[in-house]
């Protein structure tokens, strides 16, 4: 058991019970500010729909809810607090930049891998901003097929940042594309690789690319569940299925990615698109993902390990 910082306080992690490892209350790219002639941000409205949404999670069996926002892209810790306080939710916050091509990159470009992994250990120890509120793990990113000299000098940061204060990270990829590489980078700076969630990697169903990472000893985030456009939920489901039939629950995760608020003009998604992704809701894996599994012949156990084990698990290592 170890004792772990969420926005609302500190718990220990056998409190942590079902939980959520990456879903999103409020996501601004950045710039989002700037737009004069984009919808007002409505605090209040959004705040109710958050409460809402974790209030229906709660009722699902919910505990906790990872926010895994990185600092560039519209981070509120303190709207996470108010929902925490509103739901009965645990939310876990995260310190860390973006990729590069959505990130806010200007002045941290600027920045050494030592200076920000400074500003990721110092908001995972003393705090975010002047808010007293803590992250209790470290986000980094990485656009499709390969890793700019930017996105590197961010992952060595958070490798260094980890190794300083034994906070786990999870990552986004793009597409099913450059995991290895990610842990490559994080081996070469002596990171315990069971510390680390590579995220999106449902994003890909090449079998071989999940074993060649979970054969490092980290988790994988199937963690985009509902987003039909990148990746058929049947493809995310049939990898899923092959992986927990070998034997792999202990290191694999579930979640959407799912977004309750988008700051300023919005995704800018199609209506085609927006049309296959009505299942793209945190609840989605409860209602629908679950039972399907359970129709594949997932046994209740695995299920416990991915949604309570796991997390607890990769906070403790
Ligand atoms: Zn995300």
């Amino acid at each position: 058991m170890k004792t772990i910082n969420t926005v609302t306080g500190t718990v220990t992690t056998d409190k942590l019970g079902t939980t959520l490892m990456h879903e999103h209350l409020l996501v601004g790219w950045a710039g989002w500010e700037l737009d004069c002639k984009a919808p007002r941000f409505d605090r209040k409205t959004a705040l109710k729909r958050a409460v809402e949404r974790l209030k229906e999670l709660k009722d699902l069996g919910l505990s906790t809810f990872l926010d895994p926002c990185p600092n560039d892209i519209g981070r509120d810790v303190v709207f996470m607090a108010e929902v925490a306080d509103a739901s009965g939710v645990n939310i876990i916050c995260t310190t860390g930049l973006y990729k590069e091509d959505l990130g806010n990159t200007v002045y941290m470009k600027q920045r050494s891998a030592d200076e920000i992994a400074d500003i990721y250990t110092a908001e995972l120890t003393e705090g975010i901003g002047e808010t007293g509120i803590k992250a209790a793990l470290i986000k980094c990113a990485t656009g499709k097929d390969r890793i700019t000299e930017y996105e590197e000098k961010c992952l060595r940061a958070a490798a260094r940042a980890s190794k300083r204060t034994g906070a786990p990270i999870t990552t986004h990829t793009d597409d099913g594309t450059m995991g290895r590489e990610q842990l490559d980078i994080f081996e070469s700076e002596g990171v315990d690789l069971r510390k680390v969630i590579i995220g999106h990697s449902c994003g890909s169903a090449d079998l071989r690319y999940h074993t060649d990472m979970l054969d490092r000893g980290c988790y994988l985030g199937f963690d985009r569940f509902g987003l039909e456009f990148l990746q058929p939920d049947r493809l995310r489901l049939a990898a899923l299925i092959g992986l927990l039939g070998i034997g792999f629950e202990r290191q694999i995760v579930l979640s959407h990615d799912s977004v309750a608020c988008v700051l300023g003009r919005g995704l800018g998604l199609s209506p085609e698109i927006m049309e296959t992704i009505r299942n793209w809701e945190p609840t989605h894996i409860f209602k629908h993902i679950l039972p399907a599994l359970r129709n594949a012949g997932v046994p209740e156990e695995k299920i416990n390990t991915m949604m309570v084990e796991n997390p607890r698990r990769y906070f403790e290592q």
